[in-house]
């Protein structure tokens, strides 16, 4: 047997490593660099983690792991510890004399994997410790999680990724293996470039998850929505719900909890203390709902998560992706939803307009945006579409560039069979030629008068409705007045949402002469002529009565995990999760350290009577075995 895969099997407990893991494995354990591309859930953690134990095993020394969540270092090494590999970690958290501690450790080479934050690898302090390891060839590896942050492309730009050029001159000849889930073309070209990883080999995933159920509903009364898919599909579970201000995370909070959920909020304006509260209470306790803005949620690998929503939309597809990326690390179904309306493209597109940023930079931004407005408004396979955005067609495994694909041939008829739209398939309804009378309007509209005009407006006039403010304007005697009074507001918005995410209608700043306030206004863009012309149609899905969309929910299971145990099984299942939360507590760990579910619900069914049988149990580890072994025993044997 390798010496990779008898780690896999004595520490972590499984029997085979998954898609590209053993590849990137023996690569890093030869000495190569690596760049790993791996959706969120397809098991980065073992690709430095396994060659980390194998080197050392080889006199190599310890393996330094760059992490930029230093309030999940103490689990991470937790989880590690549990599985018997000597860890710790190095950040702002520690006292003097803890530091002093791990740094004695580190001489004496008591060490297998140093997690630290890339702030520290910037301190002559730390890097003399490294210059004198690196001289004794007690350095084993540079592991540089989250690689992503180093690029302004990605969607979490820490400046002190920067600092980690440091590496490749420094200390060469140890090799290096850098890992994120966000990798379309151009911030993995700015990976590479910035940590120098050109000679680098890449190993790079499928970023299908195929147990994540997408769906994009209408935005319409959100926060019932949002109320009604928690409580009719997954009530009592864990979930993450991504509001875009704090305002709002703690509003959303607020009224969940005043319906019987277990929410808390998470913001980077809440003081420090509370959020790692929250965070550790998301962790530990069962079927917590965190509302949070996206500074919640990197690095979290609680693994039943069921589910992720948006109740706003997030800037860009890398974005939505690694935030949905977070349900369902288990491999267990869980779902994505989002709730999308006109005011979020209107949002979207007013902070790129209103940011500082240059014009080039702005640009790329649009650009990222529109993919995005595209997927809320397909009317085809979500995950198609998803996973072209990241260079890959569906069902043919991932490609090399990451650059997205254009057009698939064939990839209208592709259905992945697990998104709303291959579930339910919308129906449709041609609005062209309600587009084309909606932006006559607004050209006719503006040319009466240089004055600003809001949705509701244009609405008004083209649906007929005779307003003070269209008979003040003198609105009702343009030539598209009431030719659209077949149209309901509804269906005039989503065609004015889908004019807006296709660039066919603009928004245009205008300083208002009475207030001096900035109000947007719609304006018609080069885009619109073809819409005009009737060279393009418009298709739109029509609007779906909330009854319509059927509960999913699965029974009342009370665990994903356990969904197919018989009835004593469930028994066990219950008693050995009673069990694993007093052991987590008493380690101070989230109980999904000590065991999965997966790990429980399996033990569960075997109703194991001896060592012997627990032995070959996925997730159940040499040191975990001969820790827990009799008491997970004892436990079964009350069932
Ligand atoms: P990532 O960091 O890529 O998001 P993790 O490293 O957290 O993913 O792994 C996701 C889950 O998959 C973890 O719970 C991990 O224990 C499990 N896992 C990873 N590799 C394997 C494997 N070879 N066999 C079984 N489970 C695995
Ligand atoms: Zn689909």
């Amino acid at each position: 047997m390798s010496p990779e895969q008898s780690v896999l099997q004595a520490v972590f407990g499984y029997e085979q490593f998954r898609g590209p893991q053993q590849a990137i494995v023996s690569h890093v354990i030869a000495g190569g660099d690596a760049l790993v591309l791996m959706p969120t859930g397809g098991g980065k953690s073992l690709c430095y983690q396994v060659p980390a134990i194998v080197r050392q095993q080889q006199g190599k020394g310890v393996a330094i792991v760059v992490s930029p969540l230093i309030a999940l270092m103490h689990d991470q090494v937790g989880a590690l510890e549990e599985a018997g590999v000597s860890a710790a970690y190095l950040n702002s958290t520690l006292s003097y004399d803890e530091t002093q501690d791990v740094e004695w450790r580190l001489q004496s080479g008591d060490i297998t994997m140093l997690y630290a934050a890339p702030e520290r690898l910037n301190t002559p302090r730390f890097l003399g410790l490294l210059d004198d390891l690196h001289a004794q060839g007690k350095l084993s590896l540079f592991a540089i999680d989250e690689a992503h942050c180093v690029s302004q492309w990605g969607h979490d730009f820490r400046p002190e990724y920067r600092a980690l050029t440091v590496l490749h001159e420094r200390y060469a000849g140890v090799p290096r293996i850098a890992l994120t889930a966000t990798a379309d073309a151009l911030t993995r070209a700015d990976i590479i470039e910035r940590l120098h990883l050109e000679a680098a080999q890449q190993f790079i995933s499928s970023f299908d998850r195929p147990n994540i159920r997408y769906r994009i509903v209408e935005k319409k009364d959100v926060t019932n929505q949002l109320l009604r898919f928690i409580e009719r599909e997954h009530e009592g579970e864990a979930g993450v719900v991504y509001c875009q201000s704090r305002k709002r995370v703690e509003e959303l909070a607020q009224t969940l909890a005043q319906n019987g959920i277990h929410a808390l909020p998470y913001h980077a304006g809440l003081p420090v203390e509370m959020r790692q509260q929250h965070q550790d209470r998301f962790l530990r306790e069962d079927g917590v709902v965190m509302c949070a803005t996206i500074a919640f949620g990197m690095g979290i690998n609680k693994p039943d998560v069921r589910f992720v929503a948006h109740v706003d939309m997030p800037k860009n597809i890398e974005g939505y992706y690694q935030e949905t990326g977070r349900a369902g690390r288990d491999g267990l179904p869980a779902e994505a939803w989002m709730a999308y309306g006109l005011s979020d493209v209107v949002n979207q597109r007013r902070m790129i307009d209103e940011s500082p940023a240059e014009e080039g930079f702005k640009q790329v931004m649009r650009g990222k945006l529109d993919a995005l407005l595209g997927l809320a408004e397909a009317t085809d396979c979500r995950r198609v579409r998803l996973l072209a955005y990241f260079g890959e067609q569906y069902g043919a495994g991932p490609q090399d560039d990451g650059r997205p694909l254009q057009a698939v041939a064939g990839a209208r008829r592709l259905q992945c069979g697990n998104c709303d739209n291959c579930l339910e398939p919308p129906a449709l309804w041609d609005g062209t030629d309600a587009a084309r009378k909606l932006l006559s309007t607004i050209y006719r509209v503006h040319e009466t008068s240089r004055l600003t005009y809001g949705a509701g407006h244009i609405m008004d006039v083209l649906r007929g409705k005779l307003t003070d403010k269209v008979a003040q304007y003198g609105h009702d005697k343009v030539s598209t007045f009431g030719l659209g009074k077949d149209y309901s507001e509804p269906q005039l918005r989503a065609v004015m949402r889908q004019l807006l995410a296709t660039g066919a209608l603009g928004l245009h700043k205008v300083v208002s002469e009475n207030s001096g306030h900035v109000f947007d206004t719609l304006c018609l863009t080069p885009g619109s002529r073809a819409v005009l012309k009737g060279e393009v149609t418009v298709q739109l899905r029509e609007a779906v009565a909330a009854s319509r969309s059927k509960a999913t929910r699965r029974g009342n299971q009370p665990n994903a995990a356990a969904a197919n145990l018989g009835p004593d099984a469930q028994v066990r299942f219950i008693n050995l999760k009673a069990w694993r939360a007093e052991v987590a507590k008493s380690h101070n760990l989230p109980a999904y350290v000590i065991f999965h579910d997966a790990t429980l619900a399996a033990i569960a069914e075997l109703n194991p009577q001896s060592l012997q049988d627990l032995q070959g149990v996925s997730g159940m580890g040499a040191k975990k075995l001969e820790a827990y072994g009799a008491e997970v025993l004892r436990v079964v044997a009350q069932g």
